[in-house]
């Protein structure tokens, strides 16, 4: 099943990510933005799994 519930927004010209969440009743919707290659770099890589982590919305 496939399902949208969050975007990751990039932004390679200032060098800064942030991702938002969709799903509804997320404590936390609104993950950054952080900045910096690096920072950027580990941010894309492990957003999704980390806020699904964090992301306990209501359908548990
Ligand atoms: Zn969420």
């Amino acid at each position: 099943m496939t399902a949208i519930l969050g975007a990751l927004f990039v932004d390679m010209d200032n060098v800064r990510a942030r991702y938002e969440c969709a799903r509804s009743g997320c404590t936390q919707p609104h993950e950054g933005p952080v900045f910096g290659a690096d920072e950027v770099k580990a941010f894309v890589d492990g957003i999704k799994t980390e806020h699904l982590a964090r992301c306990t919305g209501e359908s548990r």
